[in-house]
């Protein structure tokens, strides 16, 4: 079956981009490549093998049933899990050899409880909050009492220890905050024995701070081609996502489109649906703003976007006709439209699109441009 509405993914510029990043940390820093929440949209096992062929040395997900997926999936690369532990699925993480995030002595004793039972070790990170006010001590009590328990727990091993920079992409005030959950940071964790590996940046910081690197950095959203503050490694989205033209009309001046007549024709405009709505993951919110690419000219949406379809004003565009595609995010001849464009329309950030594709949008790998697109 032919998809009317798909995200293709470009496996081979997952794989490009994670060269770039590896390429621009300092010698000898680990990279960890983050594909919780499905790889960002974008297929956690599909961008897991990408970025493991672009030289990551690790795996993040965000639960222990990610984790599982990956281990599925014939995955064998390290996996850290980094949301803390909890007793309901600690015991598949230490079966499937992932690595788990600590951060109370109670957290400790079930994941020893697991090792225990399963005759295996339970590999864990510990976590520091510097700032972010998620989760991790806060303190070197709360640190020593964590430490304490993993001493007394024969089938725990401490490998890492980590925290989370929570405004690395924010302005001199936020880089001063981050400069402080740094400090906070080493001196949390200065006395653990060496072979414990310190990890810290996130995209931003990676791009920004390379002498915050320290054991091994945490590339997230930049793997996928959108770094949230300037790069300078030549990152590229990998995600395009596409839909039909299903039904083309002329419509006088005066005419209304769409739920709650928002929309009033002031000309003669021929209009275009599009076979895409809010249950597919354009976001509602971006009504009034939005635009599409069709034949590689801007399209703007009119009107309240709908559940599954939505109106283009194509006007300005010649031959346009029913089976027809519109690019919604990707580039088509000069023009694009990007993550953070779609983001902006409707008041969210990048991360929230690339994550937010339906069930029912077909998801396609390539491993280079295809030849009945040619565009790249
Ligand atoms: C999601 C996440 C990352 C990745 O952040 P990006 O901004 O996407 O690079 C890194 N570390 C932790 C703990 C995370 O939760």
């Amino acid at each position: 079956m032919i998809p009317r509405n798909r995200r293709e993914i470009r496996t081979d510029i997952l794989q490009e981009n994670m060269k770039k990043i590896r390429g621009s940390v300092p010698g000898g820093v680990k990279v960890l490549a983050v594909v919780k929440a499905d790889g960002y949209g974008h297929g956690a096992a599909e961008t897991s093998r990408a970025a493991l062929a672009g030289g990551a040395d690790m795996l993040a997900v965000a639960s222990v049933g990610e984790g599982v997926s990956l281990r599925e999936a014939g995955i064998s690369a390290p996996i850290l899990v980094l949301g803390a532990v909890l007793d309901i699925d600690a015991s598949d993480g230490v079966e499937h050899g992932l690595i788990q995030t600590v951060c109370t002595p109670e957290m400790v004793r079930i994941c020893e409880e697991a090792g225990k039972t399963l005759g295996k070790t339970a590999e864990v990170h510990l976590k520091v909050d510097t700032g972010m006010g998620r989760i991790g001590v806060r303190n070197t009590e709360e640190r020593d009492a964590v430490l304490a328990e993993i001493g007394k727990c024969p089938h725990v091993k401490l490998t890492g220890v980590f925290t989370h920079l929570s405004d690395a992409d924010g302005d001199d005030e936020g880089m001063a905050y981050t400069e402080e959950q740094f400090r906070i940071f080493r001196q949390l964790t200065d006395e653990l024995p060496e072979d414990v590996i310190r990890h810290c940046a996130n995209s931003a910081t990676i791009h920004r701070r390379p002498d915050m690197a320290m054991d091994m950095v945490r590339a997230g959203i930049s793997l996928y081609g959108y770094p949230p503050v300037e790069d300078n490694i030549g990152l590229k989205p990998a995600m395009r996502w596409t839909a039909k033209i299903s039904y083309i009309k002329e419509l006088p001046a005066g005419a209304y489109i769409s739920y709650g007549r928002t929309y009033r024709t002031d000309r003669n405009t021929r209009v275009a649906t599009v076979t895409c709505g809010y249950a597919d993951g354009y976001h509602r919110a971006a009504s009034g703003k939005a635009e599409v690419l069709i034949h590689g000219k801007r399209a703007p949406i009119l009107g309240r976007i709908c559940m599954d379809q939505m109106m283009a004003d194509i006007s300005g565009i010649d031959d346009v006709k029913a089976e027809d595609e519109a690019v919604l995010m990707g580039t088509d001849g000069n023009e694009s439209i990007t993550a953070e464009d779609l983001a902006k329309w409707s008041g969210t950030i990048s991360y929230e699109i690339l994550v937010d594709a339906a069930n029912r949008v077909e998801r396609v790998f390539r491993s280079g441009m295809s030849e009945e697109d040619g565009k790249d």
